[in-house]
C-alpha cells in the first residue's frame, strides 16, 4: 500500500458532484475496501447510479417478503443545507438573533485547539506502529471517499488525514487513546450512505473504517438476539439469520452498516410496524474518548438496573463514543405478507386515509405514499417491471400487509372499507384499490416504490439539484401538513414531489432546481424553511429519521432550545472533554465561560 502523504488537506472544490474522481471508482486504489465494492453510494456517474439501482433490486430479491424500500429515505437529504443558511427562528431584520448565534458558535468552535495536521499525520503514524501499516491509509482517493457524498448538501470541504480500519474492539481502545492524547478528531464511517454531512471531518483527523469488524458474533435464535460488530450490513445479517426465521427490521439504505444504523436511529419503511433503531438495541460495546471500553447493560429483553446508557449512544452520531459490538433484538419474519396500491383524487385525501389507517389498529407492515408527479416519472421512466402496469397518475398509497395468510385476507377487508370514502368519487373503491394477486405481482408493485429514488435522480437535468426536506408530525396533522406543502412547492413552477413513510408520520418533498438561478434557489429554500415551521409549529421534528450531522444543528435548537441542546452539551464535556469524538456535528461546542 502507498504510504503517499498528502502536501495539504484536500479541498472538495474539484470534487464536484458528477465528475467525482475516486467516485468513479472510490476504492480502487485501496486494497482493503476493495473488498467491500457495497460501501458507499455517493458517485454521481452512471456506472455508480447503476450499480445503486441493481442493490436496491438485489436487497429486495435477496428479501422477498420484506422488500428494502430504503430509497425514500433519502429524499429526506438535502434539507439540511438549507438551514446553514436560512434557520428556522424568526429572524429580525439585519443580523438577527439565529445569524449572532450561528457566529459566535462559529467563533467558539475554532478556538478548540486541535492538533495541526503534522501532528495528526503522527498520530496516524502511531496508530500504524501499534495495528500495523496495512491499518492505515493516506491515499487521497480513499480520503475524498470517505469525506464527501454526493447524496448530501450538507458537505464540508476539509477531509480526515488518514483512514484507519481496525479490527476488534481492543485496536478501537488503542485509536482512541492516540487520537485523545494528540488532541486529534475521530470520525467513525460505516458505509458513508447518511445524508446530512455526518461522517464528514470538519476539523480534519482520523476516519475510522469498519470494514474489518463486519462478523456476527454471536447469534441467539432460541432469545431472538444477535451480537454483531459493526461493519456488518443489516441485508447481509438478513440473509444470513433467516434460516431461523428471525429477521431485524430496519431497512434504511441497502449499503447501511449497524454501527452507523445505531449511530442515526435510522428506520425506514418497516417503521410503522417495527419501530426504529433504539427499539431493536439490547446493548452496546462502546469504546470512550480515552480508549476506556464499556458495555452498556447486559442481554435481558428488560433491565431497571440503572442509567439507560445504550439509548445515550443511539443516534448520538459518534459524537460520545465508538460502537464496536452491539446486540440486537430480532423480530419472526412473518409467515405471509402482500402489496397493495390505492390511489386517490387528491394528495389531502390519500392522507387523510393514511391518518385513519394508522388510527385504526390494523397492523400495516408499511404505509407509503407517492404524489401524481412520482407516478407520472414511473409511467415514463421506470424499470421493465415497474412499467408492466400503467400506473393511475393520481396521489397513490403502498401498503404493506404481513402476518399469517388469514390475518391478511381480513386487513384487506378492513382497509378497503376504511379507505372507501377517500377514493376516487365515482370509482368504487375496488377500482382504486390493487391487491397483489401473486407474490410475483406483489415484487413487482413494491419494486415501483423501491425505484421511486433513483428514477426521479436518474431524470434529473444535468446542472439542476435536489432539494428535499424530512420532517416527521404528529399523524392528526399529516394531511394538512402534506396538503400545505404540496401547494406550496407546486407553485413554484419546478420538478417538486411529495413521498414518505407516512405511517409514521415521515415525509419528504423533493424539488428539483438549477443551484445558479438565484431567484430559484431562493424560492426553494424559503419553501422547505415554511415547512420546517410548520413541522415545529404541529410539535413536530426537523429530522424525521437523517439525524441532524453538519446540516441540521440550527434547526436542531429551534425544535429543543438552548437549555436542551445545553444538557446535551454538558453530558459530551462530561464524557468527551476533548471533544474529539466526530466534532461538529448535532451541535457546536461552547465555553461555558463565553
Ligand atoms: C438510497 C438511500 C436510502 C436511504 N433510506 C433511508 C431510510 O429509509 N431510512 C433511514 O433512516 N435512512 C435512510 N438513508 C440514510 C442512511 O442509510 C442511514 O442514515 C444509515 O443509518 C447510515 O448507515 P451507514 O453505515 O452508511 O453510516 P455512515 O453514513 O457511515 O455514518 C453515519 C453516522 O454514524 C457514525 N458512525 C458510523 N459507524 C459508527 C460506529 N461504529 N460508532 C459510532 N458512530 C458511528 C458516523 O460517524 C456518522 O455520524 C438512506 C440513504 C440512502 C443513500
Amino acid at each position: 500500500m502507498s504510504r503517499r502523504l498528502p502536501s495539504g488537506l484536500p479541498r472538495h472544490s474539484w470534487l464536484c458532484p458528477g465528475r467525482v474522481n475516486a467516485a468513479a471508482n472510490p476504492s480502487a486504489s485501496h486494497p482493503l475496501s476493495r473488498q467491500h465494492p457495497l460501501r458507499r453510494f455517493g458517485s454521481g456517474s452512471p456506472q455508480k447510479s447503476a450499480e445503486r439501482q441493481q442493490l436496491l433490486q438485489n436487497g429486495g430479491q435477496r428479501w422477498p417478503s420484506l422488500a428494502v424500500a430504503g430509497a425514500i429515505g433519502l429524499l429526506g437529504f438535502g434539507a439540511g443545507a438549507l438551514f446553514a443558511q436560512n434557520r428556522l427562528g424568526r429572524e429580525p431584520a439585519g443580523e438577527g438573533e439565529a445569524a449572532i448565534r450561528r457566529r459566535n458558535n462559529h467563533e467558539r468552535e475554532r478556538s478548540i485547539a486541535y492538533a495541526s495536521p503534522s501532528q495528526m499525520l503522527k498520530a496516524a503514524e502511531g496508530i500504524a506502529k501499534s495495528l500495523g501499516p496495512d491499518a492505515v491509509t493516506y491515499e487521497k482517493d480513499v480520503l475524498e471517499h470517505h469525506g464527501h457524498s454526493d447524496w448530501s448538501t450538507s458537505n464540508s470541504p476539509v477531509r480526515a488525514v488518514a483512514v484507519v480500519y481496525p479490527r476488534s474492539t481492543a485496536d478501537v481502545s488503542c485509536i482512541a487513546r492516540i487520537c485523545s492524547q494528540h488532541k486529534v478528531p475521530m470520525v467513525p464511517f460505516g458505509a458513508g450512505s447518511s445524508v446530512e454531512g455526518n461522517f464528514s471531518q470538519p476539523h480534519s483527523g482520523i476516519c475510522i473504517d469498519f470494514s474489518y469488524m463486519d462478523k456476527i458474533i454471536a447469534f441467539h435464535p432460541d432469545d431472538m438476539d444477535v451480537v454483531v460488530q459493526p461493519g456488518v450490513n443489516w441485508v447481509d445479517l438478513n440473509s444470513r439469520i433467516a434460516h431461523a426465521g428471525l429477521f431485524a427490521p430496519l431497512d434504511p439504505s441497502p449499503t447501511a452498516t449497524i454501527g452507523g444504523m445505531v449511530s442515526t436511529n435510522c428506520s425506514g419503511t418497516n417503521a410503522m410496524r417495527y419501530g426504529t433503531m433504539k427499539d431493536w438495541v439490547l446493548n452496546l460495546t462502546v469504546v470512550l474518548a480515552d480508549g476506556t471500553i464499556i458495555k452498556t447493560r447486559r442481554r435481558p429483553r428488560k433491565t431497571s438496573a440503572g442509567y439507560n446508557l445504550t439509548s445515550l449512544f443511539v443516534g448520538a452520531e459518534g459524537t460520545l463514543g465508538i460502537v464496536t459490538e452491539a446486540t440486537l433484538k430480532l423480530a419472526p419474519i412473518p409467515q405471509d405478507t402482500s402489496v397493495a396500491v390505492v390511489t386517490f383524487p387528491t394528495i389531502r385525501d390519500a392522507a387523510a386515509a393514511a391518518s385513519s389507517l394508522i388510527r385504526s389498529g390494523i397492523q400495516l407492515a408499511a404505509l407509503e405514499l407517492m404524489d401524481d408527479v412520482q407516478m407520472k416519472v414511473l409511467n415514463e421512466h421506470g424499470s421493465a417491471t415497474v412499467r408492466k402496469r400503467k400506473w393511475l397518475e393520481q396521489p397513490t398509497l403502498f401498503l404493506k400487509f404481513s402476518g399469517t395468510t388469514e390475518g391478511i385476507a381480513s386487513d384487506v377487508d378492513r382497509v378497503a372499507g376504511i379507505i372507501k370514502p377517500f377514493t376516487t368519487p365515482g370509482m368504487g373503491s375496488a377500482d382504486a384499490f390493487h391487491f397483489a394477486r401473486s407474490k410475483q405481482e406483489e415484487h413487482d408493485l413494491w419494486a415501483a416504490r423501491k425505484e421511486a429514488l433513483f428514477t426521479m435522480v436518474s431524470i434529473r437535468p444535468p446542472g439542476t439539484e435536489v432539494w428535499s426536506t424530512d420532517v416527521a408530525v404528529p399523524v392528526s396533522r399529516l394531511a394538512e401538513i402534506i396538503d400545505l406543502s404540496k401547494r406550496e412547492c407546486g407553485q413554484l413552477g419546478i420538478f417538486a414531489s411529495v413521498i414518505g413513510h407516512v405511517g409514521d408520520g415521515n415525509f419528504h418533498v423533493a424539488m428539483m432546481y438549477d443551484p445558479r438561478d438565484a431567484d430559484q434557489k431562493q424560492a426553494v429554500g424559503r419553501c422547505v424553511k415554511n415547512m420546517m415551521h410548520r413541522a415545529l409549529d404541529m410539535e413536530g421534528t426537523v429530522s424525521g429519521e437523517h439525524a441532524i450531522g453538519i446540516g441540521k444543528k440550527d434547526c436542531l435548537v429551534d425544535e429543543l432550545g438552548e437549555e436542551t441542546i445545553g444538557l446535551m452539551r454538558t453530558l459530551k464535556k462530561a464524557v468527551d472533554p476533548g471533544w474529539v469524538m466526530n466534532p461538529g456535528k448535532v451541535f457546536d461546542w461552547a465555553d461555558e465561560r463565553a
